[in-house]
């Protein structure tokens, strides 16, 4: 899960990493009240920043300066509202202004390839990172780190010679990094990005924006981290998924897929497109593993999602019984139509193969549900939902 700056910047508060005051605000009103809050009735600057998950902000004028409370208030009506690489803009952060001598780019994140982290860190930081390491290779020290140790005191001074820091500063920002390591490991996370990471006029080191992956499979050690999550993006049938536990990705078709093991369902939705071809170009409306127990209830709560997506006209229901035998899932099927009642309204293609197929297809003729057409073969399901999609 990727976090908006101001969580990020939460985050590093939490942790000791030195950030600067800042607040999110929805409304200019809420705007002006947070600059109001930081500024006190000092004269200063504060910066009215776009909350969106994407970089480049400050290249697209989702960063701007601003000088009073009434400022800040104008930028952040300009700036909430925004289109910034297709995000729209629905929060800003008031952040307490810096005063910058120079700017540095730190971060650290997974290297799968090499199964360990890599630092890159630059003196050189800034907005355009991504092209520092295009042209100058050079300037962008890259130095691995060791999960056993992570950044301690002696891989932080590698990073910081690597990197070229002036020698006024390098014991200075070795503790900021030593500090977003204690951030990356405590918090589970597969990415700390701080561009820019800068001086201050008056010599501190600050990290000043940030960028923070999180990895969900490390969930379960973290219960404040569901509140992290972006509600308002998560798509509504794929959030009521989540909350039964299912394996569900929404896509754009018309034809709802349910299956038992990623690799089949992976297969499933291409032969489900393939046919689609053939059918006025109907695609597979979902993806939804319901793994290897596929219980009535688990049936039932997969088949109500995809019901209820409004987008599906027809459901290929393709299970290969494995340790969890095609007569269980049978009776699965059966039983979920009956949970489901009146809100089971479309075309049902069920097909069974693997352990005892012959006596779960004898449940389901015998159940012989009106909705339920049986198919012998992946192909053939596939290009019976696709056609009742279709029709
Ligand atoms: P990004 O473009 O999305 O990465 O947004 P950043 O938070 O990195 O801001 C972009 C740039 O705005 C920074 O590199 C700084 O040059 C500038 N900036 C951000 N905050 C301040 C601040 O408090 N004072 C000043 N003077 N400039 C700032
Ligand atoms: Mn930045």
């Amino acid at each position: 899960m990727d976090l908006f700056e101001y969580q990020a910047r939460d985050i590093f508060e939490k942790h000791g990493v030195p950030v600067l005051g800042g607040i999110v605000a929805t409304t200019p009103d809420e705007a002006r009240a947070a600059a109001a809050t930081l500024l006190g009735d000092q004269p200063g600057v504060v910066v009215v920043k776009a909350q969106v998950k994407t970089g480049g902000r400050g290249k697209a004028g989702g960063v701007k300066l601003a000088r009073s409370v009434e400022e800040a208030g104008e930028k952040a009506a300009e700036i909430l509202g925004m289109d910034i690489k297709g995000h729209t803009v629905h929060r800003v952060m008031i952040a307490a202004g810096a005063r910058i001598a120079q700017e540095f780019y730190f971060s650290l994140l997974l290297d799968r390839a090499e199964r360990r982290y890599l630092a890159m860190c630059s003196v050189e930081g800034g907005m355009d990172i991504e092209q520092l390491a295009v042209e100058r290779p050079e300037a962008l020290a890259k130095v691995a780190v060791d999960p056993r140790t992570g950044i301690d005191q002696a891989k932080a001074d590698e990073i910081v010679a690597a990197a070229g820091f002036d020698a006024a500063i390098a014991g200075q920002v070795a503790d900021v990094l030593r500090t977003l390591w204690t951030v990356y490991r405590d918090e589970d996370a597969t990415l700390v990005e701080v561009n820019p990471l800068v001086l201050t006029e008056e010599g501190r080191i600050v990290a000043l924006d940030g960028k923070v992956s999180l990895d969900a499979n490390a969930d379960f050690r973290h219960d404040d981290h569901a509140a992290l999550e972006d509600a308002s993006a998560a798509d509504p049938l794929e959030a009521r998924a989540k909350e039964k536990d299912l394996n569900y990705v929404k896509l754009d078709g018309e034809v709802g897929i349910i299956g038992n093991g990623a690799g089949l369902v992976m297969s499933t939705l291409d032969v489900v497109a393939y046919a689609g071809e053939r059918h006025g170009g109907v695609k597979p409306a979902n993806f939804l593993d319901i793994g290897g127990g596929a219980s009535a209830e688990v049936m039932a709560a997969g088949l109500d999602i995809i019901l209820t997506d409004p987008q599906v006209k027809s459901v290929f229901v393709n299970v290969f019984g494995g340790i969890t035998a095609c007569d269980a899932v049978a009776n699965g099927i059966v039983a979920a139509l009956q949970i489901l009642g009146d809100e089971a309204s479309k075309p049902l293609v069920v097909r069974l193969d693997g352990n005892n197929v012959l006596e779960g297809r004898r449940i389901l003729a015998e159940a012989n549900h009106p909705l339920v057409t049986l198919a012998d073969t992946m192909d053939g399901g596939a290009d019976k939902a696709a056609e009742l999609a279709n029709a």
